[in-house]
């Protein structure tokens, strides 16, 4: 048999150590929806939170929203979703399964040996017809075509009808951006590879407004600003590139686009987009609500309707990117270690707190020590089984220092700070363990 693949050990850590676990699994699991543990729900937060403090929190012109998931039909009409949220979809007359015809290639058919849909010569796939991703369901106890609601397929529009308002009540003037981060729905034909492609997902978007013709200006700005991020993340640069869309690849609203793509083991894919929208998305919601939308410049006494730089990258995709980029295998002293060596600002935990053995006084410093650490870093208590095993058990969980009480530590007030990706011992005095960890765990 085949050694497992990155993907195949990634996906059963993730399962082991509390990370992702398939939805509604003793039931044999819904197709493509995941859950997150104790773990992922942390990782996936301190990813979230260093995209909303680098967007919102470090910067005067950027607002945050959160808007409701469930928007008026008529915004979706508006914006193109209903008719042109669409992927092409071919059925197999064969094995009755369903790919999406521009995707042909990153599918597999179900009959084996294993090849792409098209490729047995019993395959019978049909002509491409459109197949539109919003989720619909009804408003209200009336199951009837007045009452059809949607989940959003994507955050940003929550954003277009709300900008009057946050632009007033914050006092922005343009430009100016809306933050928001929040779950999106899409029911998509061949999703998979893990967290990778789901039918719930959250999204980081950020829209920005700006003068006409500032455009594209501003639209090279974020490309800069956002492949930064991802770097300062920790994730390998020669693993980021840039795609430009071509035309033909162009979403029906956007006058250029550029997405960030990461080398995952299943090839190069897409894990942010950067979009200039131009005022497509303002014009048609002042056309279809019969609203003014323009922004009054006060400074030059004319008003006009802003254009937009969109930023949106997806927060499950960037979570499994950090995931792939920092799992690696060592051998040490004949045994394999498995390492997952986040940038210590999203671990998961930052620190274990560990006595080397249950007497001697060592549980009672260390649980002192771990009690006067927990209010400012994620900490983890464990005192069970051999320091080699415990160390190991927090480096495949991304843990950048573990702190062991020993014999010593009673006698002169230190502790032995341990690091992940070296496996280097240092000792440090008690009273300096907190302020040596905080120069280390750079927001
Ligand atoms: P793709 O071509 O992969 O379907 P897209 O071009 O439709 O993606 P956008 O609409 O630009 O994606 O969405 C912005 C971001 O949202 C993507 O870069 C991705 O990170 C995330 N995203 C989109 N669809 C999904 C999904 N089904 N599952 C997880 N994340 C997603």
């Amino acid at each position: 048999m085949a050694a497992p693949g990155l993907m195949d050990k990634l996906v059963s850590l993730c399962k082991r150590r509390g990370f992702v676990f398939q939805s509604s699994e003793i039931y044999g699991g819904l197709g493509s929806v995941w859950d997150y543990g104790p773990l992922g729900t942390e990782l996936k937060r301190n990813i979230k939170d260093r995209w909303w403090h680098s967007m919102v929190r470090a910067r005067d012109d950027i607002e945050g929203l959160d808007a409701a998931i469930l928007m008026h039909p008529k915004v979706w009409e508006a914006s193109g979703h209903v008719s042109g949220f669409t992927d092409p979809l071919v059925d197999c007359k064969t094995c009755k399964s369903r790919f999406r015809a521009d995707k042909l290639e990153d599918a597999q058919c179900p009959q084996k040996p294993s090849k792409h849909p098209g490729e047995h010569s019993t395959c019978q796939l049909t002509e491409p017809r459109m197949f539109n991703l919003m989720f619909k369901t009804f408003m209200g106890p009336v199951e009837e075509s007045a009452s059809v609601v949607y989940l959003r397929p994507e955050t940003a529009q929550g954003i277009y009808v709300n900008y009057l308002n946050v632009l007033q009540s914050s006092r922005q003037k343009i430009p100016f951006g809306i933050a928001q981060i929040g779950k999106a729905f899409r029911n998509e034909i061949t999703p998979g590879n893990f967290i990778f492609r789901t039918r719930e997902f959250e999204q980081m978007e950020m829209q920005y407004f700006v003068k006409p013709g500032e455009d594209a200006e501003w639209f090279e700005r974020w490309r800069v600003l956002r492949m930064a991020w991802h770097q300062e993340l920790g994730l390998k640069p020669e693993k980021l590139r840039w795609h430009q869309h071509a035309q033909n690849e162009l979403a029906h609203y956007a006058r250029a686009a550029y997405d960030i793509e990461y080398e995952f083991p299943f090839g190069w894919q897409e894990i942010e987009g950067v979009h200039n929208r131009g005022n497509f998305d303002l014009t048609n919601h002042q056309n279809a609500s019969g609203k003014k939308l323009e922004y009054f410049d006060q400074a030059a006494n004319s008003r006009y309707l802003p254009e937009i730089v969109e930023t949106s990258a997806g927060a499950d995709r960037v979570t499994l990117t950090v995931m792939v980029d920092a799992y690696r295998e060592e051998v040490v002293e004949g045994e394999t270690r498995t390492v997952l060596g986040f940038n210590p600002s999203i671990a998961p935990i930052k620190v274990a707190v560990l006595p080397l053995v249950n007497k001697d006084a060592m549980p009672e410093m260390a649980t002192a020590l771990f009690n006067d650490l927990r209010p400012r870093f994620a900490c983890f208590y464990d005192d069970g089984g051999a320091i080699g095993r415990r160390y190991r058990r927090m480096d495949e969980v991304g843990t950048p220092f573990c702190i062991t009480v020993d014999g010593q530590s009673a006698e002169d007030q230190s502790v032995t700070v341990r690091h992940r990706d070296t496996m280097g011992q240092e000792r440090v005095a008690i009273t300096q363990v907190a302020a040596y960890l905080a120069e280390r765990i750079v927001p």
